[in-house]
């Protein structure tokens, strides 16, 4: 059985060991903290699935990635809830985007950055201008609050912690299967074609070695960097929003994302900073007066968690998704998108994997479309 070492545990990591799992592949999962660790980009996102609203800061590849993986989230969490008995919240039912009466221009100055970057056609499927009683139908909390804001229809969003936990449970049971294992606690220093080397100096043998090591791959990929995020999650169980809302500010640009339980993440900052360190007093109110201006009944919400990570970044914002001239493959770059794209660059590297290793043919729907992403 053809044995994968990969290096992190993350998002991309533990998804593309779930993906070549699934095809057959023995696996061995290395990563410098535990699976609980929340430390990291990932557990730390507000893990949106906004294609279309992120296009005000990214352009119409990450767009056209978003689009895919929006197609295969849903398949793909199906099967992970069946291999690992837990459901993943997942919605698709759009984006508000709204601005406060005096922010108007820059609500319409946001409508024009979408606007240049999409074909009428397509802007007009994915951007309606809204007014006061469509955004209170749309979300009757905000009734009477904004006179003027943006649907997104296609747009998603999942709970982060969930598919964390989905994904540690589906490996947990078919990496034993496959032979190989999760090694929690073990950095990993270099990584080299078909082999790892451990900070405590062991080294591991792999027929194809990749490295998901998100900011921790920094100084083997030549411009990668860390973009400092902060969030606020908070817990109001009394207030009511369907979907994530969009608040655009002259100043900063901040959401508010609903989850189960009456959780709400809000976020987030982004800041030119490798400090990965706790979040500043600054960030803490900005967070705060912005959920606190999308409607009041938020002054009364508890802050469950204060956090920041580093989102690795290359200088061309765009992901890096391969094998690199000296046999070695790469996950990283994922920037502010990593939820948003994880699907589609996850499986152009499974099938590119699979067909380096003459890995077995894909199973079921999802996998024939994730096949054809390579092609
Ligand atoms: C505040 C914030 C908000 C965000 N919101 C969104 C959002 O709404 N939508 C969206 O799509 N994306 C969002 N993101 C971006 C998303 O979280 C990242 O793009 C994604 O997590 C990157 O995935 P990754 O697996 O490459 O890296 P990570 O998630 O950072 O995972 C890297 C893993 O590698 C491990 N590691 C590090 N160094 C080593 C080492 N030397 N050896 C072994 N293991 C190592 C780490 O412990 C970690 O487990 C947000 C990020 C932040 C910080």
């Amino acid at each position: 059985m053809m044995h994968v070492g990969i290096a992190g545990a993350g998002l991309a990591g533990r998804l593309l060991a779930w993906r070549l799992l699934r095809r057959g592949a023995r696996v061995s999962l290395f990563d410098a903290a535990s699976r609980d660790d929340r430390g990291s980009a990932g557990p730390t996102a507000a893990a949106m699935l906004s294609p279309t609203a992120e296009l005000a800061v990214a352009d119409t590849r990450i767009h056209e990635l978003g689009q895919r993986s929006l197609g295969l989230w849903r398949p793909w969490l199906a099967q992970l809830q069946q291999e690992s008995g837990r459901s993943v919240y997942f919605r698709q039912e759009g984006t508000l985007v709204v601005a406060h009466a005096p922010d108007r221009n820059a609500l319409r100055h946001y409508a024009g950055l979408l606007r240049a970057q999409l074909a009428q056609a397509q802007f007009d499927a994915m951007v309606q201008a809204v007014d006061g009683a469509h955004i209170a139908a749309l979300e009757p909390l905000l009734a009477g609050r904004f006179d003027d804001g943006l649907f997104l229809p296609v747009e998603g969003q999942l709970a982060n912690d969930q598919l964390y936990e989905a994904l540690a449970a589906a490996l947990d049971a078919a990496l034993e299967r496959s032979g190989g294992a999760w090694h929690e606690g073990c950095p990993i220093d270099l990584v080299r074609a078909g082999e790892l080397l451990a900070r405590d100096g062991t080294r591991h043998a792999f027929d194809l070695t990749v490295d998901c090591r998100g900011i921790g791959a920094r100084g083997e990929i030549p411009g990668l960097h860390g973009v400092r995020g902060e969030v606020l999650t908070v817990h109001a169980p009394g207030v009511q929003l369907r979907r994530p809302v969009r608040l655009i500010h002259p100043r900063y640009a901040l959401y508010v994302a609903p989850r189960p339980g009456g959780r709400f993440v809000v976020g987030a900052t982004e800041l030119d900073s490798e400090d990965g360190g706790a979040i500043s007093l600054r960030s803490t109110l900005e967070l705060g007066s912005a959920l606190y201006s999308l409607h009041p009944e938020f002054g009364e919400a508890r802050v469950l968690r204060l956090a920041a990570a580093l989102r690795p970044a290359l200088p061309d914002r765009q992901p890096l998704a391969g094998a690199d001239a000296e046999g070695v493959w790469r996950i990283n770059g994922l920037f502010r998108h990593g939820y948003l794209i994880a699907p589609a660059v996850v499986a152009q590297v499974e099938a590119g994997i699979a067909c380096a290793l003459g890995l077995a043919a894909p199973g079921d729907a999802a996998d024939v479309d994730a096949a054809g992403l390579a092609a």
